[in-house]
């Protein structure tokens, strides 16, 4: 892992073309997210916090400005090694969870493996689904599980393959506030026990305050603010 942040964004800017009418989503934001950091990017619907996680993520373009995840400019990279980098380098998580509904709990997590190149290492299966509390759901395919097991699978999917960054995007956007609590908690455990960095987005104060160890606020596009904070 090179020195310096894992995120590294600079400038970045964002324009929409919505039919003749430009939209602009990103005016200039400018962010690092250090190794072991539990950021939150907090802010009002509309204030471009979306637009900000695809960019880092690798799948939307910038209008300009400059994008570097773990040490690679994601503007100068071939689309092959921005692909590479989705499936190793970085695991998301979205409000949806997006499991596939046909496969069981843990056929979702071995099929992030064999994408990332990662299948046999078992240990680390073993290690992620009890950190997430999952091991006796397993065999249950999505539609049997709660809302929070099924986000819970979706975190392992995200973290099997060791990435340097979690990217999370409401991750609690469509639980109820028990779920929401045991999520939560299960992001503060991986980054405490494991250190794995984190960059949440949340339009929720609490849930920023419950487990980032830093809050950056978006509003119209700009940080308008930032807090490092005592969890
Ligand atoms: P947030 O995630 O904070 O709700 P977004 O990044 O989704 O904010 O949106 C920021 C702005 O960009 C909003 O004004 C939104 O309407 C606009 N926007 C987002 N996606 C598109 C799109 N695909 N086309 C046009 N405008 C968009």
């Amino acid at each position: 892992m090179p020195d310096g942040p894992i995120i590294e964004v600079r400038n970045l800017k964002k324009v929409y073309r919505y039919g003749s009418v430009d939209v602009p989503a990103l005016r200039g934001v400018s962010l690092d997210v250090a190794a072991g950091e539990f950021m939150a990017v907090l802010g009002p619907s509309g204030s471009g916090k979306s637009t900000l996680f695809h960019i880092v993520g690798g799948l939307l373009a910038p209008s300009s400005g400059t994008v570097r995840v773990a040490g690679q400019d994601l503007g100068a990279v071939s689309d092959a090694q921005r692909t590479e980098m989705r499936k190793r380098t970085v695991g998301f998580v979205f409000q949806r969870f997006n499991l596939l509904s046909t496969l069981n709990a843990e056929e979702n997590i071995r099929i992030a493996q064999h994408i990332g190149g990662t299948q046999g290492d078992e240990e680390h299966f073993e290690h992620v689904t009890r950190i997430l509390g999952i091991r006796h759901r397993l065999r249950h395919k999505p539609h049997a599980l709660s809302g929070g097991e099924q986000q819970r699978v979706a975190i392992a999917r995200a973290i099997i393959n060791q990435p340097s960054i979690l990217l999370a995007d409401e991750p609690t956007g469509n639980l109820d506030s028990e779920n929401s609590l045991a999520v939560l908690d299960t992001l503060k455990t991986l980054n405490d026990s494991l250190g794995q960095t984190v960059l949440m987005i949340t339009h929720n104060p609490d849930a920023a305050r419950y487990c980032a160890s830093s809050t950056v606020r978006m509003k119209d596009g700009r940080i308008d603010g930032r807090d490092e904070q005592a969890t």
